[in-house]
């Protein structure tokens, strides 16, 4: 009742998998034959095609591909966040 009268085009609510660098994890491990493809906050269904090819080159040769090989899990634990110029949304902002 109390926003019964706020005039509002659309909003949406949930839970979304976010990095804190706003980029996704597209990797092997942290387990033997554990891939990884996730936290892809805001841009995975844009990104479906070519992190798919590269998630498919990943697991077939257990090694990533060059396009995906900064994209890695352990990049938080060493500091290696992906620079990518505060283009996506990242949980710092909100
Ligand atoms: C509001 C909003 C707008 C967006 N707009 C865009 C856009 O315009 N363009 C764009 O490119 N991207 C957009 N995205 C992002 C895109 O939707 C996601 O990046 C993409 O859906 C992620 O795909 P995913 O398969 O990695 O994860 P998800 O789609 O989240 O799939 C994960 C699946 O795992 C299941 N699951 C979770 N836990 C378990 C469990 N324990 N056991 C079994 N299953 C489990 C879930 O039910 C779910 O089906 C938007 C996201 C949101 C929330």
């Amino acid at each position: 009742p109390g926003l019964a009268r706020v005039r509002m085009l659309r909003s949406w609510g949930g839970v979304c998998d976010m990095s804190m660098d706003g980029s996704p994890i597209i990797t092997t491990g942290p387990l033997p034959g554990m891939y990884l493809n996730c936290g892809w906050c805001y841009g995975g269904f844009k990104a479906t095609p070519v992190s798919g090819w590269c998630f498919a080159w990943t697991i077939a040769k257990d090694e990533p591909h060059d396009i995906n090989a900064p994209f890695t899990l352990d990049r938080f634990h060493r500091g290696l966040v992906i620079d990518d110029k505060g283009q996506g949304a990242t949980p710092r902002l909100h």
